[in-house]
């Protein structure tokens, strides 16, 4: 099957029940039996439920992977991942990542005895020097968030394979649209369903996907015993999301596009963030990894502060001012006062999240309203 005939038949069966052809919201918490054990394959909606099942088998079809897991939201997944460690396990970690995830690293489990290293991994290598016998885990954003830095997923497999890691990524910004990190050698796919998947700003959702049984077990075990799981209704509308997951992509890629191009035009624009550019540092990797560049896009004007990136996403009339991204409406955002907001200054600007970062999720409205958008905020 192919990915665009995936997103809406991959793992889907009709409902056995009345051959509804959209599975229903199962809205309960248990099922009858007929005698103790005696059921259907469900028992409580903790550890399994019908619709949040067909969504999973969905989420494993789309990334090419073999079991999926729902989750409340994509932190829960996350957590769900580190939980598959020991006080004493080092994990090696993108550097600039979303400041949820450093927040549920740093301020969460490093309290729980789990060492971080945040290293900058667009030169692979790098990341065998922070390789030590207690590392259990690489953890890889890509593109990264805000800066859209690109890390090579295959070099970082060989490396983790190499020493008996494993290798998470996340894949929010990509989506399988665009990138298959199973394909290139991870272990798990992590996903905020609340972006793209989801892709009307109207859940917040996570999604984990694995190919390999023993680990899927762990971490059904782990999501039935922690139960961070996501409800019916919320299962339902990220399903019927990914539905339409390969037309949006489509035009998020195309406008993203567009924006990207006019900025970097734009005479009063310093910087353009988008790993489409020629010149981006890791362009040639993102070529390889990725079937497209995305719509998401940080840009800085020129002698910009933080009072006037302020200004410049409060003007924006489409493009809402917003945390999150990847719904069919535009959004903008600023990361030093918003998403980032929970990483220290300094640490922030090491990476490059300075106070006049302006981040932007390209919808698929008109290209024409967008940019004229654009043009009249930043004058
Ligand atoms: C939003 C986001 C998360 C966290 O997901 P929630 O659904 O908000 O919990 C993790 N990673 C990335 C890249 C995100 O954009």
């Amino acid at each position: 099957m192919k990915f665009n005939t995936k997103t809406i038949h991959g793992g889907q069966k009709h409902d056995p029940a009345y051959g509804a052809v959209m599975p229903p919201i199962y809205q309960t918490s248990t099922y009858a039996q007929t005698t103790p054990g005696g059921h259907k394959g469900f028992e409580y909606s903790r550890t399994h439920n019908p619709t949040r099942k067909a969504l999973e088998d969905s989420f494993a079809s789309i990334e090419n992977g073999k079991f999926g897991l729902a989750f409340g939201s994509g932190l829960a997944a996350i957590d769900a991942v580190i939980k598959l460690l020991k006080p004493g396990d080092e994990v090696v970690s993108t550097n600039d990542l979303y400041g949820g995830t450093y927040r549920l690293f740093t301020k969460i489990f490093e309290d729980f005895g789990i060492k971080f290293h945040f290293i900058g991994m667009e030169n692979a290598d790098k990341v065998e020097d922070y390789v030590n016998e207690n590392t259990k885990l690489i953890w890889v954003e890509t593109p990264t968030n805000p800066m859209m830095n690109i890390i090579d997923i295959k070099a970082i497999a060989a490396i983790s394979k190499k020493h008996n890691l494993l290798l998470a990524v996340d894949n929010t910004f990509a989506t399988p649209y665009l990138q298959r990190p199973l394909d290139l050698g991870a272990d798990i796919v992590m996903h905020s369903a609340t972006k793209y998947l989801g892709g009307h700003s109207d859940v917040v959702m996570g999604a984990l996907i694995v190919k390999d049984e023993k680990l899927a077990e762990r971490l059904y075990f782990i999501q039935n015993a922690s139960g961070a799981v996501c409800g019916p209704q919320d299962s339902f509308l990220v399903l019927r999301g990914i539905k339409t997951l390969h037309i949006r992509m489509q035009r998020h890629c195309e406008n993203g596009e567009a924006i990207a191009k006019y900025l970097k035009n734009h005479p009063k624009i310093e910087k353009v963030y988008w790993p489409g550019f020629e010149d981006h540092p890791n362009h040639e990797v993102a070529k390889a990894q990725m079937d497209g560049f995305g719509g998401m896009i940080s840009f800085v004007t020129k002698g910009s502060d933080y009072d006037s990136a302020i200004k410049i996403v409060e003007n924006l009339k489409f493009f809402t001012l917003a945390e999150s991204l990847g719904g069919v409406e535009s959004l903008a955002g600023h990361p030093a006062s918003m998403t980032h907001a929970s990483i220290p200054k300094e640490e922030r600007e090491k990476t490059g999240v300075v106070d006049s970062l302006i981040r932007l999720s390209v919808g698929i409205e008109d290209i024409n309203d967008l940019i004229a958008d654009l043009e009249q905020a930043i004058g």
